[in-house]
């Protein structure tokens, strides 16, 4: 029975839920007294990438390298300046406002912070209830009972309903937060750094958490987060972006076992091993700041900062490649990458 549950679920996996076509995000800089655009800040510049059906799709990268903005374009929160997202073969981001509105529930998000992301004015209740009443879905009795019922399968007490959010711990408040976005009955949930603001044994439980309710739900999330050991905990593939670029994309084992991009493997290389004792030595220490998005390097993005450039990597963009099945990387001398890792 298990095995069939299984096999059931990666029939599940291998359907494409949400396919994003080369989109761009870019932000005007003003400047002057009649505020003219004076350049542009290219946050997501020409990304394509697909999530699967019931799976887990980290997206890892330094701050400021894209991916909150990718999140948040997704679900149209902010608006794209280019490309398409297919929604079960819909085209999100070709649909009027009061289209999208259909579409809402389904597409959910979990924001980094627990403390700033929900209304200090209202009650638990309230804000868990809120998408429900906006949607104009259920009764009131109905939506107390929904209440209820989310509040416990979140593992919080329907006690706290009446509460304000500074009655909680951090932990409880990214409860509600995930309560608010199940409670609609959704498909796909953007966590954005949604463990990030709490404590290591709190993060553990959040995790948890998630993994569970995805089980139960049939979810599919959208992981952003910029710790590794976290994204390779929950994640299905990881999607490796660097100054708005996608660099790499891999099953989780594939790409810690067999990175081909010089960024992923120094980000790899910088992950904390658990034995303090042992002394890491393959530590990459990547030379230099992140160039600005506004001015990015000509050719491949990262070859200021990389040890294995040559002249072709300053004048040519390496485009995005499927070099070995499901394993796709934007670099001239992936060949060369193998080798190294042996
Ligand atoms: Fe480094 Fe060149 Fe590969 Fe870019 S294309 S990652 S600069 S080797």
């Amino acid at each position: 029975m298990e095995k069939l549950e299984e096999q059931k679920r990666s029939e599940k996996k291998s359907e494409i839920l949400l396919e994003v076509k080369n989109l761009k995000k870019y932000f005007p800089i003003k400047a002057g007294v009649f505020k003219r655009t004076v350049g542009w800040v290219k946050a997501v510049d020409d990304i394509s990438f697909f999530i699967r059906k019931g799976e887990t799709l980290g997206l890892v990268g330094e701050s400021g390298c894209g991916k909150t903005t990718t999140g948040q374009t997704i679900l149209r929160l902010i608006e794209p300046t280019a490309g398409s997202v297919h929604y079960n073969g819909v085209d999100l981001l070709s649909l009027s406002k009061r289209k999208m509105k259909k579409y809402r529930p389904k597409l959910q998000v979990i924001f980094q912070d627990p403390y700033s992301s929900l209304d200090p004015r209202m009650r638990a209740k309230d804000i868990i209830a809120e998408g429900l009443k906006s949607a104009h879905i259920g009764s009131r009795k109905e939506r107390y009972e929904m209440v209820k019922k989310y509040m416990d399968r979140v593992g919080l007490s329907p006690l706290y309903m009446n509460r304000f959010p500074h009655e909680f711990s951090g932990g409880q408040r990214q409860r509600i937060g995930i309560a608010r976005a199940l409670i609609l009955n959704p498909e796909l949930i953007v966590c954005d750094e949604a463990v990030s603001a709490l404590d290591v044994s709190i993060q553990a439980q959040i995790l948890n958490l998630l993994d569970d309710l995805q089980k139960d739900f049939n979810l599919t999330y959208l992981f952003i987060a910029h710790d590794l050991s976290v994204v390779k905990h929950i994640s299905d593939r990881i999607v490796v972006m660097y100054l708005g670029k996608i660099v790499e994309i891999a099953n989780k084992h594939e790409l810690f076992i067999n990175p081909l991009h010089p960024y992923t493997k120094a980000l790899l290389s910088a992950n904390p091993i658990p034995d303090p004792t042992v002394k890491r030595k393959d530590r990459i220490i990547l030379q230099g700041d992140v160039p600005s998005p506004a001015n990015p390097p000509s050719g491949c993005r990262f070859h200021p900062r990389c040890w294995m450039a040559k002249p072709i990597c300053s004048q040519k963009e390496p485009p995005l490649n499927e070099v070995q099945p499901d394993h796709y990387v934007a670099c001239h001398f992936w060949k060369e990458m193998i080798e190294q890792n042996g």
